[in-house]
């Protein structure tokens, strides 16, 4: 065989390799038939697990969708970049009493406002005008054990049928992972704030 013919022996391999990834794929997209609400968790120590949470919501309003966001840990001197868009559009929107921060744990005023917090996620997941709802930050509330695990879980299988919603945090507790239907868990590989980098206005918070 010479160079030429190696060549397109090479190409019509390609070819060939990519008419089956093709059927494989359209194999797939035809078997995923079933319409209905799924639940996401965002996990793990990597960044980027409550922006994807609030990308979603974006994408989802782009759609004229309706919204629900409950955040479970208000960053103690940081506003919410993303929460300062979110506002001008007509989304339910609850962050957990200004005591709780990442600081402060254990305190009588936290479980107070981790109550309140959950108490408003159940209106959420009880509102079947709600497309979409982000719990963010919600895996910390179940490790510090202010709110029941099994209560979550009836709540999340209780809400109306076509209701997404997305749990973001770390350490996400092995009985909401397995209840998910997405679960993706972000891997720190780096992290600017190692190298002395501070927290960026804009792109941390
Ligand atoms: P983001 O809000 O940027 O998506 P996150 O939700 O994945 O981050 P959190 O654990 O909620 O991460 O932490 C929020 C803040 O901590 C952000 O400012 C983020 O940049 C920073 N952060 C996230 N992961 C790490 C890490 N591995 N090391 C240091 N700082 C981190
Ligand atoms: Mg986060």
């Amino acid at each position: 065989m010479n160079n030429e013919e190696k060549l397109a022996n090479k190409e019509q391999k390609h070819v060939e390799r990519q008419k089956r990834i093709k059927a494989e794929v359209a194999e797939r997209v035809a078997q995923a038939t079933e319409e209905r609400g799924v639940l996401v968790v965002i996990t793990g120590n990597g960044k980027g697990k409550s922006t994807s949470g609030f990308g979603t919501v974006l994408r989802a309003i782009g759609h004229g969708q309706q919204a629900g966001i409950v955040q479970f840990i208000k960053g103690s001197k940081w506003e919410c970049g993303e929460m300062n868009i979110l506002k001008q559009f007509p989304v339910k929107h609850h962050v957990m009493g200004t005591g709780f921060t990442w600081e402060t744990q254990s305190t009588e005023t936290d479980k107070a406002a981790a109550k309140v917090a959950w108490q408003k996620s159940k209106e959420m997941l009880s509102d079947e005008t709600l497309d979409i709802v982000l719990l963010d930050e919600m895996t910390y509330m179940v490790k510090y054990g202010y709110i029941e695990l099994d209560e979550i879980i009836e709540a999340l299988n209780n809400r109306p049928k076509m209701q997404h919603v997305l749990i973001t945090g770390r350490a996400c507790h092995r009985r909401l992972i397995e209840l998910a239907d997405t679960v993706s868990e972000v891997q720190p590989i780096k992290h600017a704030f190692k190298a002395g980098v501070k927290a960026q206005k804009g792109l941390d918070w």
